[in-house]
């Protein structure tokens, strides 16, 4: 039996991996702003550090395993965009910096990071935003995107996926990760019903275009299920696996990424 830290653990996706892995008999120590064993605001440098280090005692210097789930959606707000790109970026790369050694120190540890189809099916985020997450620049992330006004929550979320899956894969390969037989991948779901979902349908404009959006088999998806793909890709199943992104989305991704050849 393994030892895995789980962020988002309180609610929706998050919450659905640790409910399996736990049935399993791991042993999970779960991340999240409230009710969590780690209690600790991932959208702050601090918050960020007091979860890395409280974890890695935790964990006696050992996870067998990581699942970085916490995250925030695309709705407005004043400062919401600078709340995505700390969280859904800075609360993925920070902590993965800082538990590396404890997931090199396991045998064939993975990692799976929480992306989005929002990567391949979002049109115009600005490469710029992108770049500047790269380079773990918030203030200049958010200056690229200032001129999408209410928007620019919506672009933030774009970026922050796109930055933290191009990290996956830039990561995944290198010494330090795979060399160190760590395997790096992601996850990208497509419209799932949890809380963070609830809270853009409950938003009459958000959910017209929410229902709008191609997905071929239909609906939504279910967190649980998403939940038995994380746990198969922290499995031996997953022992080859290394930099993929997985996209569970309904046949979204596929719909707007089939070729002209
Ligand atoms: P959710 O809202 O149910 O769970 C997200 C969790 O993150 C919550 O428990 C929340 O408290 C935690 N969190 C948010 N801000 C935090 C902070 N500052 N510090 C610590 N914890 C914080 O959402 P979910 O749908 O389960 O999302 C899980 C992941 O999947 C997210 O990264 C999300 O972007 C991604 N995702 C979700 C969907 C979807 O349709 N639900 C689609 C694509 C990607």
């Amino acid at each position: 039996m393994g030892t895995y830290a789980v962020t988002g653990s309180a609610s929706g996706m998050g919450a659905a991996v640790v409910g399996r892995l736990v049935a399993d008999g791991h042993t999970v120590i779960g991340v999240d702003i409230e009710e969590a064993d780690v209690v600790a605001d991932l959208s702050t440098p601090d918050g960020r550090h007091t979860a890395a280090a409280a974890v890695l005692e935790r964990a006696g210097g050992v996870l067998d395993g990581a699942v970085l789930a916490a995250g925030l959606g695309p709705a407005p707000g004043p400062d919401r965009a600078r709340l995505i790109a700390e969280v859904n970026h800075l609360g993925i790369v920070e902590l993965l910096d800082a538990w590396r050694p404890a997931l090199a120190a396991a045998e064939r540890a993975k990692v799976v990071v929480f992306s989005s189809n929002a990567t391949t099916t979002m049109p115009m985020v600005p490469r710029r935003a992108v770049r500047a997450l790269l380079e773990r620049d918030v203030p200049k992330a958010l200056g690229s995107l200032r001129r999408f006004g209410r928007m620019a929550p919506t672009f933030a979320y774009g970026a922050s996926k796109i930055a933290v899956t191009e990290w996956v894969r830039r990561a995944a390969v290198t010494p330090e990760w795979a060399g160190a037989g760590i395997r790096l991948n992601a996850i990208a779901p497509g419209a799932i019903r949890t809380p963070l979902l609830e809270q853009q349908l409950a938003t009459p404009a958000e959910a017209k275009r929410i229902r709008a959006f191609p997905v071929p088999i239909g609906g939504f998806g279910d967190p649980d299920q998403l939940a038995a793909w994380v746990v198969l890709m922290l499995s031996d199943a997953a022992d080859f696996l290394c930099g993929s992104v997985v996209f569970v989305d309904g046949g979204s991704d596929a719909w707007f990424r089939a070729g002209d050849w």
